[in-house]
């Protein structure tokens, strides 16, 4: 559970909206903050490796985990499962180091909650088409994947307002450095 110190911190937002090139960023300058490595259904990518990028599951191994309740929030996207583990959290915010979450918007919602003192930001792309060109930019995911993809997108884009925080990726720097105020802010107040 959360104590009055801990800090965790939620990026949320469309597939393709650049989530993780704006964590790598934000770690570089700030590099206390520790990354979470979310458990998911999906196959790995060509260069992703378990339990680095995520920790791969079987789907029967996802559901086990479930029913042991090993799970801060879990949620089905695009057909597959993806979820934060407790054990990949709840150590990290007992050592008092500030935590960073990478996942969708309804695992979001689940964070929001159980964990109400997490700093909630959603990232929102400069425009309607950005999202399509960056999902097909890099090259990760089939056209099928992609059309999927984008249409949990046009869902997504109208949780916008639920959420805290809104940063607008139409800059790479320029977001970092926005998304960065936001989590030195959060941390001055709670140190770690
Ligand atoms: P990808 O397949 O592109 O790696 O991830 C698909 C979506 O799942 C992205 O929006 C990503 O942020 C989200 N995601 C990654 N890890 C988690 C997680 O642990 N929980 C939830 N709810 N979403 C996640």
């Amino acid at each position: 559970m959360t104590s009055a110190k801990s800090s965790v911190f939620v990026i949320t937002g469309p597939s393709g909206v650049g989530k993780g090139s704006l964590i790598s960023g934000l770690r570089e300058r700030i590099p206390s903050l520790q990354l979470s490595t979310s458990a998911t259904t999906r196959k790995p990518r060509g260069g992703e490796a378990d339990g680095v990028d995520y920790h791969f599951l079987e789907p029967e191994e996802f559901d086990r985990r479930i029913a042991a309740g090993e799970f801060l929030e879990y949620a089905d996207y695009s057909g597959n499962r993806y979820g934060t583990l407790r054990s990949e959290v709840e150590g990290r915010i007992a050592a008092g180091h500030p935590v960073v979450l990478e996942i969708e918007v309804q695992g979001a919602r689940q964070v929001r909650d159980t964990m109400p003192a997490a700093v909630q930001v959603f990232i929102a792309p400069p425009g309607h088409d950005s999202l399509r060109s960056r999902l097909e930019g890099r090259g990760t995911d089939n056209p099928e994947a992609i059309k999927a993809r984008l249409a949990v997108a046009e869902e997504e884009l109208l949780a916008r307002d639920e959420f805290q925080h809104q940063v607008v990726n139409d800059d790479l720097e320029r977001a970092t450095t926005e998304l960065e105020a936001i989590v030195r802010d959060k941390l001055s107040q709670s140190p770690g």
